[in-house]
């Protein structure tokens, strides 16, 4: 079986390398992973926070990322040369009028982790000196979070891709996609033409614009731009000070060595593109996070911004289309894309190999109608292909 992965970011070389792990009838699937830019992980996957947190996400995104727990503890030794994951707590704050949204977080998080717990504002400081006392009035620890080496993850399944034979092709973009008798033909800007068997569309916020080059109808993703930016550390090294977040999602700090990753948190509807951050969006962080900690930031080092792309239920969409099972959906990957790829890569392979998700996902409830395509080819609006 030949099958071609579009997109080079942490979905598209998940996909791939579980892939290029597994056999048909006894014989190893060929892969192709084809990339538009000029280097890998260009897009939304090179300008994320890099943090996992087990309470987090949708249903079936959270089922994704316990699947995913073995692989970033316990990454192949020839795949990486240093842990992908380092401890980092997660610790969430909320003003007086916010308890509402504090029991809910409390509820729903202890559901994905038990050792969620509120601790009092004096140890919630104690972890994070630059709290404001006035204007926290609660606080919750998230133990069992972690950073992520996000280059060292992606950079794991392009080696392991690579050692079983699968190819990757940089400055590279689809541009038709034809359905022929078994086969599909996938053109290339430059006019070269790839045979393959199956077409697994990983191509993140213009997944869409994929699908529809294919014929297949839309799924409806939308991408919303976050903005990130980073400021000196005032207090010295901070890199042991947990991750904090407002109850509401409204800002997070990250800390990052002698510096801190800010964000307000944004979602803004866009286009696919090549995101780039607005001003007024730093300007909003930066009021938020001077007002509840006395970071007092003055200065930003560089800024970004990336498209976090959705669909409508805010689950991912990872399967083959109802009418149309060799094309394979792995889209919709939101604000989790890092924390759930080995085992959204897995769940690819599975699917194109075996027909249902294999051990990877034994001991996990996964909710899989909550993922495959199915689910928005039975609504009226969404009429089947
Ligand atoms: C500020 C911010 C913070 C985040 N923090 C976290 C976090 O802490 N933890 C976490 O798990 N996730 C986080 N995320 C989300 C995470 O980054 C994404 O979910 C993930 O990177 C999406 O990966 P992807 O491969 O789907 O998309 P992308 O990385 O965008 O890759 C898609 C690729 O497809 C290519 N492509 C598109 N069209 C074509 C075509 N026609 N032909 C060939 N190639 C094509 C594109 O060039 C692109 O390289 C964050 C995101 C942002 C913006």
């Amino acid at each position: 079986m030949r099958a071609v992965v579009v997109g080079g970011g942490i979905a598209g070389v998940s996909a791939a390398h579980a892939l290029s792990r597994k056999s048909v009838d006894g014989v190893s699937i060929e892969v192709t992973l084809v990339e538009a830019e000029k280097v890998l992980a260009h897009h939304t996957t090179g300008r994320s926070a890099a943090q996992l947190i087990l309470n987090y996400g949708a249903g079936p995104i959270r089922a994704l990322t316990r699947a995913s727990l073995d692989f970033l503890h316990h990454p192949p030794d020839r795949l990486v040369d240093h842990p992908i994951l380092e401890p980092r707590d997660v610790l969430t704050v909320a003003a007086a009028e916010q308890g509402e949204s504090v029991e809910r977080y409390l509820t729903e998080g202890r559901a994905a982790n038990p050792e969620i717990r509120e601790i009092t504002v004096a140890e919630a400081r104690e972890l994070f000196p630059p709290l404001r006392l006035d204007r926290v009035a609660r606080a919750i620890l998230e133990p069992d979070s972690y950073d992520i080496d996000v280059a060292g993850l992606h950079q794991a399944f392009v080696r392991g891709l690579r050692a079983n034979g699968g190819t990757i092709r940089l400055s590279a973009p689809v541009v038709g996609l034809e359905r022929r008798s078994t086969d599909w033909v996938v053109t290339l800007a430059d006019g070269e033409r790839l045979t393959v068997d199956v077409v697994v569309n990983a191509a993140g916020a213009w997944g869409d614009v994929v699908a529809e080059r294919a014929g297949i109808p839309p799924v409806d993703l939308q991408p919303m731009r976050r903005t990130a930016f980073m400021t000196p550390s005032r207090y010295g090294d901070s890199s042991g000070w947990p991750l904090v977040a407002d109850v509401d999602h409204n800002w997070y700090v990250k800390p990052d060595g002698r510096r801190f990753l800010c964000s307000p948190a944004d979602e803004q509807p866009s286009e696919p593109c090549d995101a780039k951050p607005e001003e007024i969006d730093v300007a909003m962080a930066i009021d938020r996070i001077n007002a509840a900690t006395t970071l007092d930031i003055r200065h930003v080092a560089s800024s970004w911004a990336g498209l976090r792309t959705f669909t409508a239920d805010r689950s991912m969409v990872i399967g083959p289309e109802p009418a149309e099972p060799s094309f394979i959906w792995c889209v919709g990957q939101g604000g989790t894309g890092i924390q759930t790829s080995p085992a959204a890569g897995h769940l690819v392979a599975d699917l194109v190999a075996d027909g249902a998700p294999g051990a990877n996902f034994d001991g996990v409830e996964l909710d899989l109608a909550g993922l495959l395509p199915d689910r928005f080819r039975l609504s009226p609006h969404h009429p089947q292909v």
